[in-house]
């Protein structure tokens, strides 16, 4: 509640709402203990005092009575209509939505129909009719506002139910034997409840306003009860010759208004995860760079990751994901990049396009050289012309890099005409022999699915289509085969390999497994949190690994046919790179140790290309 409480406020004009709110809070609930006068009692020889008059700070209206306590107790009738009104139309149009979208079929047809004909009434037409039908009265102009309200929570509520009712932990439940009504309430309720809860903080000041439009029109309060909306009615004829009047509950409205506006953005920013760090709110087209120190100088690599420090800065706490990495490739050769989930290997690779979210992503130093061109705080427009082209990308999860309403070979068309002017025809044409070369089979009929239609398997290759389409100089593969049964990634593997010793590839292949470096990569860099503990000839590093994680790691490895034997894990966990111990950051994992690895910072050494960072290495490199 103090982390949420803390991204609310974080926000200045959400906290700026929630004052403002507060205040008029504080003034309504203390209104009864206030020295106020009877806010319905009439004196007509007081009529239309103007603010500051005598015992009237606000002024009186056409009765002349005190206008500063009706104005208090008029808000709370207001507030109170307002939130219940509020309350009642998210409860009954959740409860529809989440039956609609839940059920689907034709309860969600036979519901969204009846919802669909409420929508098309103009909504103050139909607040009007329901008024017009129980008679004015404030309870039924709060029944009036709440029901044209429930098709917009019914609505929204259902879409959201839609997109969860077919995920995997609601076939959990079911196969857990769950009724639908322990789904609704113990799976689905707590998903949609954010929603919920936004959708309320966002219309609550609107429900205000027609509650007050409805009591302008004179079909809501009814004299002498007084609020918002009937103080501004009764003071319309008044308007010229005493506007204060008119004003005094006009301005109290729009701080109401605009101040539940406000927070209610702010609520929505504090609960959508992916608002807390500003990531969707200040966009950025490329990764923030903040370089401090010296700029490496250029070597004649193809691709070279030199010093790079790449940060993610959340509130006041930094994790340093990349803590000074070297890394570099030349034409046709095959770099592996290994460790265990967290130790930097994707946002190492992120960073070289510049594609490490920002905020709260921040290359902090170093530099990434293409053919000897920095790209670190290259503009936009550079990264852009080399990003799929010069340098592709094969990413994890194809589900989620491939576009749902485009198909395959749309998608491939695209990639290859953001970069070469082709015509349509001579694009499909080059997506399907794409489609082809990756062993899809019947590949002219593949193009035409879309990404949801294809196997895991299918939509993993049609990624690598996708990063072969422009011939790149360069492919980084973050795990391009970990989804993969054995079979397709031995063939995946294989038309890597071929394609690197034809063309020319350079491959930066980031993996789990130490099977598929021994398979494909000359090279291996292993890395344990944000840095590079070992690199060398793949081969070499294999046979005798010299750091205590490689070797731990290669022993976590079965060995097919080579007999019975204890798979060692690695015991505890890597540590949070946001709190990196001092000196070496395996100390707490490694049966190695000494009090001198846990002071200062421990170099990389050895001779090239074999290097390790560790005091006591299992062999000297
Ligand atoms: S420096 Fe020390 S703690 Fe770190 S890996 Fe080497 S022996 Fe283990």
């Amino acid at each position: 509640m103090s982390g949420f409480l803390k991204l609310l406020f974080r926000n200045r004009l959400a906290a700026m709402g929630a004052l403002v709110l507060m205040i008029i809070l504080a003034l309504i609930l203390i209104a009864p203990l206030l020295p106020l006068q009877d806010p319905d009692v009439t004196a007509t020889a007081d009529r239309f005092k103007r603010p500051f008059a005598d015992g009237h700070l606000l002024g009186t209206d056409h009765l002349g009575r005190d206008l500063l306590s009706r104005l208090l107790w008029g808000t709370r009738l207001s507030l109170a209509v307002g939130i219940a009104a509020a309350l009642i139309a998210a409860a009954i149009g959740s409860a529809i939505g989440i039956t609609a979208g839940y059920f689907g079929g034709r309860t969600d047809n036979i519901i969204m129909r009846g919802v669909d004909m409420l929508m098309a009434f103009p909504y103050i037409l139909l607040a009007l009719a329901i008024v017009a039908a129980l008679g004015p009265g404030l309870m039924n102009a709060l029944i009036a506002v709440a029901a044209v309200n429930v098709p917009f929570f019914a609505r929204n509520i259902r879409g959201v139910t839609v997109g969860l009712a077919g995920r995997e932990f609601i076939d959990a439940a079911r196969l857990a034997g769950k009724g639908h009504m322990r789904i609704i309430l113990t799976e689905l309720l707590p998903n949609v409840l954010p929603v919920i809860i936004i959708a309320m903080s966002t219309t609550v000041g609107w429900m205000i306003l027609e509650t007050a439009g409805l009591s302008f029109l004179g079909l809501g309060s009814q004299p002498p009860q007084a609020d918002l909306g009937s103080m501004l009615g009764e003071a319309r004829s008044a308007l010229i010759s005493h506007p204060h009047t008119s004003i005094v509950p006009g301005i109290m409205i729009f701080l109401i208004v605009m101040s539940i506006n406000l927070l209610g953005d702010g609520v929505r920013d504090a609960l959508d995860p992916r608002l807390r760090s500003g990531a969707l709110s200040r966009p950025r087209a490329t990764t923030l760079v903040e370089r401090t120190g010296d700029i490496p100088a250029r070597t004649d690599d193809l691709l070279a990751i030199q010093d790079l420090h790449t940060e993610f800065h959340v509130g006041s706490r930094i994790y340093r994901a990349v803590g000074g990495v070297s890394l570099a490739v030349k034409p046709g050769e095959c770099l592996g990049v290994i460790g265990e989930s967290g130790s930097g290997k994707s946002v190492t690779a992120l960073s070289v396009m510049g594609l490490v979210a920002s905020p709260p992503g921040v290359i902090t130093g170093g530099a990434v050289r293409f053919q000897g061109e920095d790209l670190i705080g290259a503009p936009y427009e550079t990264l852009r012309r080399k990003r799929g082209d010069r340098v592709a990308y094969i990413f994890q999860d194809p589900l989620s890099t491939l576009h749902p309403l485009y198909t395959v070979g749309q998608q491939l068309a695209e990639a290859i005409q953001s970069h070469h002017k082709t015509s349509n025809t001579e694009a499909r044409a080059h997506a399907i022999q794409l489609l082809s070369d990756v062993r899809i089979p019947n590949a002219a009929a593949r193009a035409d699915n879309y990404p949801h239609e294809l196997s895991g398997g299918m939509r993993q290759r049609v990624g690598i289509a996708m990063a072969l389409a422009n011939e790149p100089d360069v492919i980084i593969a973050d795990e391009p085969t970990t989804a993969l049964d054995v079979t397709v990634q031995a063939q995946i593997l294989s038309l890597l390999d071929d394609l690197r010793r034809d063309r020319g590839l350079a491959i930066i292949f980031i993996t789990h497994d130490f099977g598929v470096v021994a398979q494909l990569c000359d090279r291996v860099a292993v890395m344990y949190a944000g840095r590079i503990v070992e690199e060398g000839q793949t081969q070499a590093v294999l046979d005798a690994p010299a750091h205590p994680y490689t070797r731990r790691l290669i022993a976590c490895v079965p060995e097919l046919g080579g007999g019975r034997r204890e798979l060692a894990a690695i015991p505890g966990l890597p540590p949070l790179v946001d709190d990196l111990p001092p000196g070496c950051a395996f100390a707490p994992r490694c049966d190695k140790a000494q009090a001198t690895c846990r002071t200062g910072e421990i170099a990389l050494a050895g001779t090239a290309p074999r290097a390790v960072r560790c005091l006591y290495p299992e062999v000297t490199v």
